[in-house]
């Protein structure tokens, strides 16, 4: 057997201190996972069942790499989240084990194309052109669960040029990590090499060409992007 056209590149992600790199099947991201970031998006913050989005594996973008601001758009916004990586999956995860699935964790920002998101939401179509384009999702390198435990609680934050943006504490995600997986297990087959970002606290805003956009998770790492 042989393939008619050269198989795309594994896409994968940098772990930190070593050579080694974690191989990615999905991208699953979470929407509207903090109160205060529900609320600035015009939403009852009330404990509603999660939601699920996806983008393309090979929308990754590593710590340190130049992001081109993309086409059809006015309105990039910054979200910084927590990234969760696993290596092992399942369906029905319980959530007394769901972290026993955890490789480790990354700092991610899911970048969106707010103007084509709204655009879309207003006539109730999906949102891929405002989620799911080239580069919309920086990944600082993982931190491996078994040198850093499982954060629940510590700073999330993102600045630009030094001004900060977006401060709060994982603390205040709506729905915690084994929530999450637990959740997400239930509609999809979860498997080894899936990336969950977790969803955003407050604070998003735009991007423009020449900022530097910096972020981090206490305890997890750091993530910097210019947009050029
Ligand atoms: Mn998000």
């Amino acid at each position: 057997m042989s393939y008619v056209i050269t198989p795309p590149e594994q896409p994968s992600v940098a772990v930190e201190g070593t050579e080694d790199r974690f191989p990615v099947r999905r991208i699953y991201c979470v929407g509207r996972n903090y109160a205060d970031h529900a609320r600035e998006m015009g939403h009852d913050p009330d404990r509603e069942d999660p939601f699920f989005f996806q983008k393309p594996a090979d929308a990754l973008l590593p710590s340190g790499e130049d992001f081109p601001y993309p086409s059809q758009t006015e309105n990039v916004h910054h979200e910084i989240e927590l990234v969760v990586a696993l290596k092992s999956g399942g369906n029905d995860i319980p959530e007394d084990k769901a972290l026993d699935y955890v490789y480790g964790y990354a700092v991610g920002n899911d970048l969106t194309r707010r103007d084509l998101q709204q655009a879309a939401k207003k006539v109730g179509r999906p949102w891929g052109t405002g989620k799911a384009f080239d580069k919309s999702a920086p990944i600082s390198p993982i931190v491996p669960a078994d040198k850093i435990g499982h954060p629940n609680t510590g700073r999330i934050w993102l600045s630009i040029n030094g001004e900060t943006k977006q401060d709060s504490d994982l603390d205040h995600l709506i729905w915690n990590i084994p929530e999450t997986i637990s959740y997400l297990s239930g509609l999809f087959t979860l498997v080894p090499g899936d990336l969950i970002y977790t969803g955003t606290p407050a604070g998003v805003g735009p991007v423009v060409r020449g900022d530097r956009v910096e972020g981090g998770v206490e305890g997890v790492g750091e993530l910097v992007t210019k947009v050029v």
